[in-house]
């Protein structure tokens, strides 16, 4: 250990460092401690960043809301058990974020393509380019001499989690300050979060660098860093003082939702994946249940892939004795094993919104077509509520939060 990871490893002992257990029961407790400070709390306080020891002015549910052992619609219902609407909407807009991130990509994703592209251009760069090379190396290694943000490198690697305020001066001095491609920083967080999303970080990575919101970007300044941090950064004279937009040459189309109806239910094998580890209403009595998770990827750490893991293995103990969770490259002779045990042909999962998990899904739904097998994605009531909304900027799914709120039954409209 050097000596600056001994900056975090006295953390377990502080009683404000959330401890990241990939279990359903961990997430619900860790919502429970927060629900009371989701109203005036959460509003005042939440964009201060006061350190790991300190995780008292946000939730930190997002790893577990991420991977949806505990979902939306539960974290809502608990806020507004405690407070008013009017207390809690901050909370509760934030929490809409998510959705709208993964609505949105998903009705434009030529924006995910794009960002694969990118990555892999970005990286073919730095491999002609030494100096290029050297810079991303003391960007990713913590060595920039910028002190926050060689701290939030630190730390991300460290518990895998950054707030939010740090992730967005992270991703601005990444931009333009280090004047680095924005896909190489988007990537080194999707490899270290354990919330890491392809919607949120692709769609926040963009926003910064001015592509989101056409033309506006978003500069970390000294002074906002030094407030939020209260002092323990001032990092005067280290930043750049203005972010022209990023510009690209392509235009990302919108994309009309379509979705097959449900299946009638019958026999069928339920399986889990990190995209969804409270599936049960996809499917509430299955014949039998697997649990399958990707190998970690090679440059992926391992804090993200141990929580997927154990979140999909605590997802497959929610239906008691039965059912298994696998880490393995070949899904199909996984899911085909698995169905023929189970003596069915029909295989029920949640919907997988763009990412990894979709692109296999979609190779193992051929692979199950012909060994006589279907897959079918079941999509949650909850994104099928609120992504006809996410088609243009988050003002528009705004003016609907009271109406999904009511529609959910989270909410009377009264009180809205
Ligand atoms: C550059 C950048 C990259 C990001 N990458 C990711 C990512 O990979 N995965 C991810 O889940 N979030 C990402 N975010 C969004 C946001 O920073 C995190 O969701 C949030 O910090 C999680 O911490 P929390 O649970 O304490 O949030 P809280 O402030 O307590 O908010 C409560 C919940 O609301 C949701 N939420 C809050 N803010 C956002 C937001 N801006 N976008 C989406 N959902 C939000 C989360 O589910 C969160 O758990 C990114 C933001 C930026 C600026």
């Amino acid at each position: 250990m050097t000596l600056r990871e001994d900056l975090f490893a006295d953390l377990p002992d502080h009683p404000e460092t959330v401890a990241f257990e990939p279990t359903r029961q961990a997430g619900l407790a860790r919502l429970e401690r927060f629900a009371s400070r989701t109203g005036r709390h959460y509003a005042s306080q939440r964009n201060y960043d006061l350190g790991p020891a300190r995780r008292s002015t946000v939730s930190a549910l997002s790893p577990w809301i991420r991977h949806r052992l505990i979902t939306e619609e539960e974290v809502l219902r608990q806020t507004l058990a405690g407070n008013s609407p009017s207390a809690a909407m901050k909370f509760i807009q934030e929490v809409f974020w998510r959705g709208y991130f993964k609505g949105w990509m998903q009705q434009h994703p030529s924006v995910w393509v794009s960002y694969q592209h990118g990555l892999h251009a970005a990286r073919n760069k730095l491999a002609q380019s030494v100096h290029k090379n050297a810079d991303y190396q003391s960007a990713i290694e913590g060595r920039t001499g910028i002190a926050c943000f060689d701290h939030w490198c630190l730390e991300l690697k460290t518990t895998g989690y950054l707030h939010n305020h740090a992730r967005m001066w992270f991703a601005s001095i990444w931009i333009f300050t280090l004047r680095l491609p924005w896909e190489l920083g988007a990537d080194f967080f999707l490899r270290h979060l354990i919330d890491g999303d392809p919607a949120s970080n692709t769609l926040s990575w963009r926003w910064v660098g001015g592509l989101h919101t056409k033309g506006k970007t978003y500069l970390a300044r000294p002074s906002n860093i030094a407030e939020y941090t209260q002092g323990a950064f001032d990092p005067v004279g280290q930043l750049a003082q203005s972010a022209p937009p990023l510009s690209e040459d392509q235009e990302h189309p919108f994309v009309p939702l379509t979705f097959e109806p449900p299946p009638t239910q019958g026999e069928a094998l339920l399986l889990v994946t990190e995209e969804d580890c409270h599936p049960s209403f996809a499917c509430e009595t299955p014949n039998d249940v697997l649990g399958l998770v990707l190998p970690r990827a090679p440059g992926s750490a391992e804090q993200p892939h141990a929580f997927k893991q154990g979140a999909v293995e605590d997802a497959v103990t929610q239906f008691g004795a039965q059912g298994r969770a696998l880490t393995t490259q070949d899904w199909t002779a996984a899911v085909i094993k698995a169905a023929e045990q189970a003596g069915t042909t029909q295989i029920l999962t949640a919907f997988a919104p763009l990412g990894p998990i979709a692109t296999k899904l979609e190779s193992l739904q051929r692979d199950l077509a012909t060994a006589g097998m279907t897959l079918h994605q079941c999509l949650r009531p909850y994104d099928a509520l609120l992504w006809p909304h996410a088609t243009k900027g988050f003002f528009k799914l705004k003016k609907m939060i009271p109406t999904v709120l009511t529609e959910l039954g989270v909410a009377d409209a009264k009180t809205l």
